[in-house]
C-alpha cells in the first residue's frame, strides 16, 4: 500500500504516519527527515537545501525528487510506504506519476492555524532518528531525551515564529491545492486533526480501513 498524508507543519503527519507504519509494517519517508540528514552529513545537496528550509521555503524540486528516487528504491519499500512530507506540489505529484508509483489513498489532516502554531512552538525533536515530542501534547518519558534513542531532543531552526508564519503561508498557497488534485482521482480522505493524537489514529484507521 502506498499512502500519502496531507497537512500543515504541525498537523501530525509524522506522528499518524508512525502509527500507520507499526500496523502495516511498511516505512515511512519523510523528505523533510532525509532533508535534514543531508543538512548534517553536508553533503552537497544538503547545503543547497539548507538555505531554503531555514526561510521556511520549499527546497527545489530536483533536489528533494531525487533524494525520494533513492529512498524508495531500498529494499524495505517493496511492499509499499507513507509518504509524509512528499509531495508538495502539484508539480510533484505529477513527477510521482511519471515516476510510476500508483497511491492508493490521500489522508489530510486538517488543523486550524491557531492550533499549528501552538504545535509548532512546542515541538521537540530527536536529531538521532528523527522521532518528534510536545512539550505538552507529547513529551518525552525523559525530559528531554529520545524515548527510541535516547538523543538529546532539539527545536527545529525552522520552527521559530516568524518562520512558522512563512511555512503556513507556502503550505495554504502550494500544498493545499493538492487536496482538490487528489480528490479528482477519488483518492482524497480528510481527518481531523485532534488534541490527542489516539483520536486522530483511530480517524485515521477508519478512513484507511473501514
Ligand atoms: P517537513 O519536515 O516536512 O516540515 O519539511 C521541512 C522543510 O524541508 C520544508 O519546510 C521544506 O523546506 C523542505 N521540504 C520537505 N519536503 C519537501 C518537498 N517535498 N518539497 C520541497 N521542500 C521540502
Amino acid at each position: 500500500m502506498n499512502l500519502i498524508l496531507l497537512g500543515a507543519p504541525g498537523a501530525g503527519k509524522g506522528t499518524q504516519a508512525e502509527a500507520i507504519s507499526e500496523k502495516l509494517n511498511i516505512p515511512t519517508i519523510s523528505t523533510g527527515n532525509l532533508l535534514r540528514a543531508a543538512v548534517a552529513e553536508g553533503s552537497e545537496l544538503g547545503l543547497k537545501a539548507k538555505e531554503y528550509m531555514d526561510k521556511g521555503a520549499l527546497v527545489p524540486d530536483d533536489l528533494v525528487v531525487d533524494l525520494l528516487k533513492g529512498r524508495i528504491s531500498q529494499f524495505d519499500c517493496q511492499n509499499g510506504y507513507i509518504l509524509d512530507g512528499f509531495p508538495r506540489t502539484v508539480t510533484q505529484a505529477e513527477t510521482l506519476e511519471k515516476m510510476g508509483v500508483v497511491i492508493d489513498k490521500v489522508v489530510s489532516i486538517e488543523v486550524p492555524d491557531e492550533e499549528i502554531i501552538r504545535r509548532l512552538s512546542g515541538r521537540r525533536v530527536c536529531p538521532g532518528c528523527g522521532a518528534s515530542y510536545h512539550t505538552v501534547y507529547k513529551p518525552p518519558v525523559e525530559d528531554n531525551r529520545c524515548d527510541k534513542c535516547a538523543a538529546g531532543l532539539i527545536i527545529r531552526d525552522d520552527d521559530r515564529p516568524e518562520t512558522i508564519l512563512k511555512r503556513l503561508t507556502v503550505f495554504r498557497e502550494q500544498t493545499e491545492p493538492l487536496k482538490e488534485y487528489y480528490f479528482g482521482k477519488g483518492k482524497l480522505r480528510i481527518v481531523i486533526g485532534q488534541e490527542a493524537v489516539e483520536d486522530t489514529t483511530k480517524e485515521m484507521f477508519k478512513v484507511l480501513f473501514d
